[in-house]
């Protein structure tokens, strides 16, 4: 099963990647096994595409962005896949992001790929999906990847930390509404589009100056990009050439100096520890020989007779007594 999708995958097969994405998706623990053998095989023809991040709060239009350029994309005959890392995915019991019905258009064309959120689970363990599913569409050919994310909390950041750049769409804001920025956005984003230009054109002309004025406030890092704001209309496809002409200069010069390899390695380290600290966890958690040790241990912290950072520092003492047992 797993030569044959490892097969079919490195054809560019549509119906054997979603195949190979519903095994990383699994839970099953034999599913499991077969999923990290399937990634071990295709690791090495992965890291080929561009990874960009899109992120941006609900209704600020980033299915019809991501349906726009993705047309856009295609059209220049890249293939182009659509991943989502989607927080509210446990809360609404599936997938509101990256969803074929909200991208019509690019779900039909020949170079798009488009997976709808895997639902439910732990953040973490959403991005852990998030990234094979990357290695799985980067072994099939697909160049520029796209992960779409709603603009919430962590989800934001795990997001940046997956890929080449990061790109944050704004609505446009009215009157004076300068607490609207937000400063942990500019930190992490590469790049900001300030959208629906359309119908909105002096809202969105000052809060392009808004955040071009917070922008210039930022300190300067010499070994990163250059951050940029701009406008665009995803609705009526203006401002998207130009939003891709930056991402290409971004590209070039992250290349020449090194800046994007430094990120990749940075992200595969982060990654390593992460999966580490995940797989502890849960060797730890699912310890039977221990589990009543553990169950005192809560209660008594529960109960405020010990403190949290003892009780964790005593499990982590009874786990590695027992290994070494
Ligand atoms: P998402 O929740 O961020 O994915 O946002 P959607 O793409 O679903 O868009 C939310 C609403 O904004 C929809 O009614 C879109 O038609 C509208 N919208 C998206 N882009 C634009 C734009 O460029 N101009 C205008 N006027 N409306 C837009």
């Amino acid at each position: 099963m797993i030569d044959n999708l490892y097969k079919k995958i490195l054809l560019s097969d549509r119906l054997a990647l979603s195949k190979a994405i519903t095994l990383i998706e699994s839970t099953k623990l034999k599913d499991r096994s077969k999923s990290e053998k399937l990634i071990k095989k295709l690791y090495k023809k992965s890291g080929n595409s561009l990874r960009i991040g899109i992120s941006g709060s609900p209704g600020v239009g980033k299915s019809t962005f991501i349906e726009t350029l993705g047309i856009f994309l295609t059209n220049k005959n890249y293939k182009v896949a659509v991943l989502a890392v989607d927080p509210s995915s446990k809360r609404s019991g599936g997938s509101i992001l990256g969803d074929k019905t909200r991208m019509p258009e690019l779900s039909i064309k020949k170079n798009a790929f488009i997976r709808p959120s895997p639902s439910g689970g732990a953040l973490g363990g959403v991005a852990r999906r998030t990234r094979e599913s990357m290695i799985l569409v980067e072994a099939a050919g697909y160049e520029i990847i796209l992960i779409e994310t709603v603009g919430v909390g962590q989800s934001e950041t795990e997001v940046a930390e997956m890929v080449d750049i990061f790109l944050v769409l704004l609505q446009p804001s009215s009157g004076d509404e300068l607490q609207g920025i937000k400063k942990g956005i500019i930190e992490i984003a590469d790049l900001l589009v300030v959208n629906k230009e359309d119908e909105f054109k002096d809202e969105v002309t000052r809060t392009v100056a808004d955040y071009k004025n917070a922008l210039s406030l930022l300190k300067k890092d010499k070994n990163s990009i250059n951050k940029k704001v701009v406008k665009c209309s995803a609705l009526n496809k203006t401002g998207i050439n130009e939003i891709w002409k930056i991402i290409l200069s971004f590209k070039k010069l992250g290349r020449k100096k090194g800046w994007i390899k430094d990120k990749r390695s940075k992200q595969l380290a982060k990654w390593m520890w992460d999966d580490l600290q995940k797989n502890l966890f849960e060797k730890i958690k699912g310890n039977k020989k221990l589990i009543s040790e553990f169950a005192k241990l809560e209660k008594k912290v529960s109960k405020n007779i010990i403190s949290p950072t003892e009780a964790s520092k005593k499990i982590l003492q009874h786990y590695i007594k027992d290994n070494k047992s």
